[in-house]
């Protein structure tokens, strides 16, 4: 029993290690069950809560329609494109002055922020500007 446990965690964290679009647990759902037919919602469900917890994924809640689950789990800026819904990791640097800036306007300590952003992607833009 405890054998399978782990090979189920494994492979839902490999899939979401494989993807960088930031699946639903519905999509990541699908993509085990092409590995172990058998594997239920619950389980895929269950192992997502456990592997966010123990902090090897990250779960964003930048869509309000579905949790979504995010393979890198070091601190990186997102952003939600408003026309196909998708969300991409954005390829700049953490500003991390923001953590001070935040820490002296409020007198309180600020070890992180998280920011997301909301736009066009790039497949977005060019079909817009076709
Ligand atoms: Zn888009
Ligand atoms: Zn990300």
């Amino acid at each position: 029993m405890k054998q399978r446990n782990t090979r189920q965690k494994k492979i839902i964290l490999q899939i979401l290690r494989n993807t960088r679009s930031h699946p639903t647990a519905d999509w990541i759902y699908d993509e085990a069950r092409k590995v172990m037919p058998h594997i239920s919602k619950g389980t895929v469900y269950r192992n997502l809560k456990m592997l966010s917890q123990s902090g090897q994924i990250k779960e964003l809640k930048i869509d309000k329609k579905a949790r979504r689950y995010d393979g890198s789990c070091h601190n990186h800026y997102h952003l939600k494109c408003e026309q196909c819904g998708c969300v991409y990791d954005l390829d700049i640097s953490l500003r991390k002055e923001l953590n001070r800036w935040a820490a002296e306007k409020t007198g309180l300590v600020i070890h992180s922020h998280n920011i997301e952003f909301y736009g066009l992607c790039q497949p977005c833009l060019e079909k817009a500007s076709k």
